[in-house]
């Protein structure tokens, strides 16, 4: 809302107060979602893009709520603000490892399990704890498990992150950056995080084949990582001429509606005993 003349001051506290009203009973109704069992997480595959072949799946967040289902968009940042994603973040691995764990159990390989990490949760004093705990409850291999971190989260505290990544590398776990390319990183910075791939965000891939300066974007980012040793997933692939374009620059893995979209776990399962994972 903004300063108008006339009475829009009046306008502008009832908008702040409708705002504020149906936040908190948002975060009341989410408070609550986690014990009703409404939260459910989805698998999105990855594959290689030389032969499509299934390396593993993310873990996607979602609530069915009464009313409907709830994108994470909308309740992930609210968890943020409100500190109730670091209970839900522990759900949410639990229940990656458990699945991760099952799925090898069943004889269905070893796909690769990708888990968001928000920043308040990496930056949680409890945080390692508490990744060790489920790694040891679950029994889950560690090297079956990627961390997914966004780029902002890592550049806010370089120094405290390096030291939390090295010891999440140290338990034998993958780690990947997120939405890269979005954030303002530090190359200096990049350099020294012990990390074993980047996600490219899907802004970029989307434009690849549309936009001159995204192709440039991509191919240099896909440089970057590989002139630092890290692989790179490419996400949000629609289109065969973006998987081409990424196949032809060197891109490893994909991640996108053109193979597959984010399902809940039964259909993962079935799509997983259809392709042994590499
Ligand atoms: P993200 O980590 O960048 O996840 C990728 C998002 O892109 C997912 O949206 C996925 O469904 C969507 N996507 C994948 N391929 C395509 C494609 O080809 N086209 C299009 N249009 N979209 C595609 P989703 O599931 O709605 O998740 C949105 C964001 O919510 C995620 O973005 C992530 O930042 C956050 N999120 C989801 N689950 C969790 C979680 O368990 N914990 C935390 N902290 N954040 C989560
Ligand atoms: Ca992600
Ligand atoms: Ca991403
Ligand atoms: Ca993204």
């Amino acid at each position: 809302a903004q300063k108008q003349p006339g009475n829009s001051a009046v306008v502008y506290t009832d908008d702040l107060l409708v705002r504020e009203r149906d936040r908190l009973q948002l975060e009341a109704r989410l408070s609550q979602a986690l014990e009703r069992g409404e939260l459910e997480l989805f698998y999105q595959p990855q594959c290689t893009l030389s032969d499509r072949r299934l390396t593993g799946f993310e873990a996607l967040l979602r609530w069915c709520s009464p009313d409907g289902l709830i994108p994470p968009d909308q309740f992930i940042p609210l968890a943020e603000e409100s500190g109730l994603i670091v209970p839900i973040g522990r759900w949410v691995l639990q229940q990656a490892c458990r699945q991760a764990q099952a799925w090898q159990v069943a004889g269905y390989g070893q796909p690769v399990v990708a888990v968001n990490i928000s920043p308040r949760q990496l930056q949680h004093p409890s945080f390692m704890a508490m990744v060790r705990d489920v790694l040891q409850s679950t029994g889950v291999d560690p090297s079956s498990l990627e961390l997914e971190i966004t780029e902002s989260a890592v550049m806010d505290d370089a120094e405290g992150t390096i030291a939390t990544l090295s010891a999440l590398r140290d338990l034998g776990l993958q780690l990947a950056i997120d939405d890269f390319g979005t954030g303002y990183s530090n190359l200096a910075y990049l350099r020294r995080f012990p990390i074993h791939r980047l996600k490219i965000d899907r802004s970029f891939v989307r434009d690849l084949g549309r936009d001159a300066s995204a192709a440039a974007i991509v191919r240099g980012l896909i440089q970057l990582a590989h002139s630092l040793q890290l692989s790179v997933v490419a996400e949000g692939v629609e289109e065969p001429t973006q998987e081409a374009c990424l196949r032809d620059w060197g891109c490893e893995l994909m991640q996108g509606f053109g193979f597959a979209r984010p399902m809940p776990e039964p259909d993962a399962t079935m799509f997983l005993r259809a392709r042994p994972p590499v």
